[in-house]
């Protein structure tokens, strides 16, 4: 399902008309990200994105995460693993059935071992060690106590059209942000479960596909804006929690505080908001490298993980701007009731929570995440 095309969002305090500022014209007082891409925001954009060459029609708006309303769960033919609050559905036969190789013998697929260990240690890694909101202890997930996981053959999961509009394409992964009612036996009565659908191809232990949904999970109980420059962008960036690296790549000279035409461009983006905005912007904010993760009881467990096929889980111990990130979650959170009073919303529907409107109150978040001296966007 695709929402209907939106104009480019307008700030909602009127500024006065202004010129782009002209070469060699003294520069706002912006943050500078990295000398070595002196390009401006707007041709890194038209790089990345092909964009016609004359005067850009943005492109349609990619379609948010599709609405809160779960899939249907339970199969005749899942089996479960499990251990803690996640658990893992899976089949050995037929449509979605997973690689039976088994080399530990321990009569649990590989493929299906490796997608609760990655789900745990996303687990352990965002709540436990970094003190992210848990998604479980929110209120907006009040009755459901277990997350659940279920392995499908990947025509079977949603599709996404790309940034062009061309065909869409199969998902690797979805993860849902309603309560869901799929208990098993010995559950206790009104138990609940937050839903994730994953490619029953998907080889853990070579990707970060479960760890990025299970972010989404994190996101959607931390705050009701859905925008994907906002869900998809920074869910990007967490994919270096534990995989290699401590910072994807970057692309923009100059992030913050974005212009407005600048921003209209960002509304538009999805996982590409992760090399032109996000990680430039977090890259700017440390001043002494690749940030470290905290050396903590729960990071050094994890340093102790490994896959089926001996590969650390955590591939390394560094992550460039989770501080900052963890700061912003809060901001939104709190964002999040400015909107719905000052928006006029009754309620945070899907419609509302996807709103462009709410685009200034996201960034003002960002402002505030960064610390009084960052400035303000759109000026
Ligand atoms: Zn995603």
């Amino acid at each position: 399902m695709r929402p209907p095309r939106v104009p480019p969002p307008a700030l909602t305090a009127p500024r006065p008309a202004k010129l782009p500022r002209a070469r060699g014209a003294p520069p706002r007082r912006r943050r500078r990200v990295c000398v070595l891409f002196a390009l401006p925001f707007s041709w890194l954009i038209a790089t990345l994105l092909p964009l016609p060459a004359q005067h850009p029609p943005v492109p349609p708006p990619v379609p948010a995460a599709p609405p809160a309303a779960a899939p249907a769960a339970a199969h005749p033919a899942d089996q479960v693993h499990e251990q803690g609050r996640i658990r893992v559905f899976y089949q050995t036969s037929g449509h979605h059935a997973v690689d039976a190789g088994d080399a530990n013998a321990n009569g649990v697929p590989d493929r299906v071992e490796d997608v609760l260990t990655q789900a745990l240690a996303a687990q352990k890694l965002w709540i436990e060690a970094l003190g992210f909101p848990d998604p479980l202890a929110s209120p907006r997930f009040a009755g459901a106590n277990r997350i659940h996981i279920y392995l499908r053959h990947r025509a079977d999961l949603p599709t996404r059209r790309d940034r062009e509009n061309k065909s869409p394409r199969a998902l690797n992964g979805k993860a849902y942000s309603a309560v869901a009612r799929h208990r098993l036996d010995g559950d206790p009565p009104g138990s609940g479960c937050l839903q994730i659908r994953i490619s029953s191809s998907i080889r853990a232990s070579r990707g970060q596909t479960i760890a990025h949904e299970y972010f989404h999970l994190i996101q959607y109980g931390a705050f009701w804006f859905r925008p994907a420059w906002l869900l998809e962008g920074t869910a990007r960036w967490s994919e270096k929690g534990l995989g290699e690296g401590a910072l994807g790549p970057l692309g923009a000279f100059e992030v913050w505080p974005p212009r407005e035409e600048e921003i209209a461009v960002l509304s538009r983006l999805d996982y590409s908001a992760a090399p032109v905005f996000w990680n430039p912007l977090v890259h700017s904010l440390e001043t002494g490298g690749d940030a470290p993760l905290p050396d903590n009881a729960a990071i050094r467990e994890l340093q102790t993980w490994r896959y089926t096929d001996g590969q650390p889980v955590l591939k390394d111990p560094r992550l460039t701007g989770w501080r900052f990130m963890r700061r912003l979650f809060a901001e939104l959170s709190a964002a999040g009731d400015a909107a719905l009073r000052e928006e006029g919303y009754t309620k945070w529907t899907l419609a509302n929570q996807r709103s462009p409107r709410n685009d200034p109150h996201i960034l003002r978040a960002i402002g505030r995440a960064l610390g009084p001296d960052a400035g303000n966007p759109g000026q």
